[in-house]
């Protein structure tokens, strides 16, 4: 060790995180109770500067909602992106777009991990979730970049696209977490493991319900999102606004009217390609209201959007 070494005071993580920030010239919310010393781990080493720009980009996309996600007491550990994952939907949807309209952010705080759905910039859209931690049965990090979550209630999430070290990071302050749980005797009721938040007021709107009891927010039922989208092909996606999505369905659905009109004006009489047509039509209905539901069933969607809180009494100008 060198002298120089010895003679210096070690620094007050936090206190060293700051002067990180201060040095990178970023600013976060002071009024927002972060914990600066775990939400940034690291910070000296190869590519380190991009990763806490990055981050602090992150963290200033979801800070509007953050203060008022919060609750009394409650402290921000850690905030990560990543997407979530389930062969099924990538199957049903293609894995490119089931990646566009999952991208998740997570907000690892003291009472819970909050997870909010968000473009791929992690600016937040309308569906939020959170999860006690006395609810995560097991976290881990796989060999594939996988973060896997196993619920008490036998619900399996996976999550990639976080960077190596958030995949590092959270498993074990989860742990710590169910620890500190454990320890309190702490286990707050649920009416699912993971449970869906109000997305105007953030309080947990209790499973198979599909109004906010306080605010009086109301969702559209996965099923109504599913009709629409078996009666018109895309309409479901513009409701839980997967724009690109839906945009993108609404073009493979034309192309599909031009083939059945090829096929009908091939044919020597329309009887003769009814059969035919019936089926194509089936099928682009059918798939879509399907793969709508399953999509639909993970999370809320308001019928509203945008906020219902009361807005500022407009005068008319004469
Ligand atoms: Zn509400």
């Amino acid at each position: 060790m060198s002298d120089e070494h010895l003679d210096r005071e070690p620094v007050d993580p936090t206190v060293a995180v700051q002067n990180k920030l201060a040095e990178l010239s970023l600013t976060l919310d002071e009024a927002i109770p972060y914990r600066l010393s775990s939400m940034f781990p690291k910070l000296e080493g190869w590519g380190v500067r991009k990763e806490i720009r990055n981050k602090v980009k992150l963290i200033r996309n979801i800070e509007p909602c953050l203060s008022d996600l919060l609750r009394a007491g409650e402290e921000i550990l850690y905030v990560a992106k990543g997407v979530q994952y389930s062969l099924l939907e990538a199957q049903f949807i293609g894995g490119l777009w089931a990646n566009m309209i999952n991208q998740t952010v997570f907000v690892v705080t003291n009472l819970r991990l909050i997870m909010i759905n968000s473009n791929s910039k992690g600016v937040p859209k309308h569906t939020f979730w959170m999860i006690y931690y006395s609810q995560i049965d097991k976290a881990k990090a796989g060999f594939s970049g996988v973060l896997n979550l196993k619920l008490r209630d036998g619900k399996k999430l996976k999550f990639t696209g976080f960077t190596k070290l958030d995949r590092k990071t959270m498993p074990p302050l989860f742990e710590q977490a169910v620890e500190t749980y454990q320890k309190h005797g702490f286990d707050p009721e649920t009416s699912q493991s993971r449970e869906f938040l109000c997305n105007v007021c953030y309080q947990a709107v209790p499973r198979h319900l599909y109004a906010c009891d306080d605010c009086g927010t109301t969702f559209w039922k996965p099923s109504q999102v599913a009709i629409r989208s078996l009666i018109f092909p895309a309409w479901g996606d513009f409701l839980m606004k997967h724009y690109p999505l839906a945009v993108m369905e609404i073009f493979g659905y034309l192309l599909t009217w031009f083939f059945i009109i090829a096929i009908v004006s091939d044919a020597a009489s329309v009887a003769d390609v009814a059969v035919d047509v019936a089926l194509i039509l089936f099928f682009a209905h059918g798939v879509d209201a399907v793969a709508t539901l399953m999509v639909a069933k993970k999370g809320l969607t308001p019928r509203v959007s945008g906020s219902l809180k009361p807005q500022p009494v407009t005068e008319s100008v004469e």
